[in-house]
């Protein structure tokens, strides 16, 4: 059975295999290499895809996207709350955690993202099943360097939930550094420089390439950062032009900020190729047109702040690295952001003039890579031949806390992966039994600052005056960059070593099996929405040469005539009026007319 390698995109998502030697992107069923990460909830069916973002202006409150701005994120987090206020879906408090809400069939319906994720992993596993005409369950899936521990277990998650066995997840850029190794066949070491800037999320990393050897050096980026935010930068700037021409708000209006949305998107992408765009909306809110121009360098300007946190991840990662700029081969980029010019050039000049390399999709590099890597697990190496290896790194700080709020980093940022690191830590009272731990990761001396992971105990530590029992604690990051922490008590012996108790992780694992439960009925009610429009669509095509047969036969008598038509318009009211019908009871009426209608005349409409 094949591999596939899946890029879950912010805005756009990709699948890709290898087959007949080499990798092959697969086209969904409209026939586009890329897929839409966006999901639609209608009366009478879940969309995915395009079918899904071209609801967006009719349906906003049901249409959902982005959603990997929420995954592993908790409710309260400040990009979530800052989110939700510019999105016309709903999101709701689930204990810690945000959930989405829609309307689907009449009904309110939550969602955490994770579903939502699993939604359009599910949509690329079909899409991937047509393609190769068996079923597809071994995956790669990418997530961006920078995601954090809980990011990458909620995409796994997600992956389990659509029915994937996951068998890796890697970095974006470093499956991109692999599309671009495969692609650029040498035998001396290049370094690279991956510049990935996505829909929603950014990456920098610097990786050396030589034969199979894919080596990170370093990483950083930010995982809230994106061609999204260009187009929120323009709403903000039309909105305010509207309520400067008409004297009205239209921020609160989630119909006409969607509508808006779109048009800022398309414009910004025309700028990419030219030095205006026009943005025009006819009867945009209260029935007021809105007509208006957008220049690239005013674009620019109100980007600029953002364009240049990309050059300062740049500084960042060459310097985690120990490189210098001009230690860098190849500048690569990926992601469909990297197609606006004023990146392009502040890369270029920050480079010194460099020449950027243009041999690789940046749609399609990520899936690509995945492919190769998902190819190469599932046949140990053998059949692409070479045995690619990777070298990885974690993003972000690990550690826990000391002395109340101090940040006690066990891993640091850029340790290659897997890692395992090991803290030694003693009890701050005499005869204390117990050993709280919390887990942090990021970089900020405080761990308020940073992003809590889980907490844990470990227990049964023998009384002591304080300060003698001895506890380490063993950090683990496996190669897909998920996390484990143990940890044991030395004195008393290795009976008392503990796994960590990560709450959110705990919980995840329950809910997972009911979520999985939830997508398998999805997809029950989906292929009966097919199968049922399939049954309606076979009752109208025989309804329609009825008429025609009737109209064009003579032969047929006029009483004939009458019975057949009435018997077409009462088969075809009884499936209007009973809309909760099954497929099943629609094939066996669409049967019942076909024989009167057979009998009727002696023809066959098969
Ligand atoms: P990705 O996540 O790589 O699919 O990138 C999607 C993001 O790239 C979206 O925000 C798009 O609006 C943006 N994008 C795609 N094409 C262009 C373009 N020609 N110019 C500017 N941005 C683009």
């Amino acid at each position: 059975m094949a591999a596939i390698g899946i890029d879950l995109g912010t805005t756009n998502s990709c699948v890709a295999v290898y087959r007949n030697n080499r990798v092959e992107i697969i086209a969904n069923d409209q026939g586009s290499r890329i897929t839409p990460s966006w999901v639609s909830f209608t009366d009478s069916q879940k969309l995915v895809g395009e079918a899904a973002k071209e609801e967006a202006s009719m349906n906003c409150e049901n249409t959902l996207f982005q959603i990997k701005r929420l995954i592993g994120r908790k409710f309260n987090d400040p990009t979530v709350q800052k989110d939700r206020k510019r999105w016309g879906f709903g999101i709701v408090k689930d204990g810690d955690r945000p959930k989405l809400q829609v309307t689907y069939k009449e009904g309110v319906k939550t969602f955490f993202p994770e579903e939502i994720s699993a939604m359009i992993l599910a949509e690329l596993k079909e899409a991937a099943k047509a393609f190769m005409g068996e079923e597809i369950t071994d995956a790669v899936i990418t997530v961006p360097a920078y995601f954090n521990d809980a990011q990458r277990t909620a995409t796994r998650d997600a992956g389990r939930i659509a029915g994937l066995n996951v068998l890796s997840m890697i970095n974006e850029p470093t499956a991109a550094a692999i599309a671009y190794g495969l692609d650029n066949k040498s035998n001396d070491e290049r370094t690279v420089l991956i510049f990935d800037l996505g829909g929603g999320t950014f990456d920098v990393t610097i990786a050396t390439i030589e034969e199979q050897i894919f080596d990170v050096k370093a990483t950083g980026g930010n995982t809230h950062l994106g061609g999204e935010d260009f187009d929120n930068r323009m709403v903000d700037h039309f909105i305010e032009e509207f309520s400067k021409k008409h004297g009205v708000d239209i921020s609160s209006n989630k119909r006409a900020i969607s509508r808006l949305r779109v048009a800022c998107e398309a414009a910004k992408r025309k700028l990419s190729v030219s030095t205006n765009a026009k943005v025009q909306l006819d009867g945009l809110f209260m029935g007021l047109d809105f007509k208006s121009n957008i220049s690239q360098a005013k674009f620019d300007a109100m980007n600029e702040d953002l364009f240049d946190s990309t050059l300062d991840a740049v500084k960042t990662v060459l310097s985690d690295a120990k490189m210098d700029k001009k230690q860098i081969d190849d500048i690569v980029l990926v992601g469909g952001s990297t197609r606006i010019p004023k990146i392009r050039q502040l890369l270029q000049d920050f480079f010194d003039g460099k020449e950027i390399c243009r041999t690789i999709n940046p749609d399609e590099a990520v899936a690509y890579g995945a492919a190769a890597l998902a190819e190469n697990i599932r046949s140990g190496g053998s059949e692409t031949k070479e045995r690619l290896q990777l070298l990885d790194v974690t993003p972000l700080s690990i550690g826990t806390d000391v002395r109340e709020s101090d940040m006690c980093v066990i891993i640091p940022r850029n340790t290659k992966i897997p890692t395992r690191k090991m803290g030694s830590f003693t009890t701050s009272r005499d005869n204390q039994t117990a050993l709280n731990f919390e887990v942090y990761e990021g970089e900020r001396p405080c761990i308020h600052d940073n992003h809590h992971l889980g907490t844990f105990v470990l227990e049964g530590i023998p009384p002591a005056p304080k300060g003698v029992a001895t506890v380490i604690s063993v950090f683990e990051i496996d190669r897909s960059g998920i996390l484990t922490v143990t940890a044991y008590d030395s004195i008393s012996g290795s009976e008392n070593k503990i796994k960590i108790t990560n709450d959110e992780k705990q919980m995840a694992k329950n809910e997972i099996e009911k979520m999985i439960a939830a997508a398998e009925k999805f997809k029950i009610e989906d292929m009966e929405w097919k199968e049922k429009s399939a049954a309606k669509n076979e009752l109208e095509d025989l309804v329609y040469k009825i008429k025609q047969k009737v109209q064009k036969d003579t032969s047929v008598s006029h009483g004939d005539q009458k019975k057949i038509l009435l018997k077409s318009q009462a088969t075809m009211d009884w499936v209007k009026t009973n809309k909760k019908t099954e497929s099943k009871s629609i094939r066996q009426k669409t049967k019942e007319l076909r024989d009167l209608f057979n009998r009727m005349i002696g023809f066959s409409s098969d």
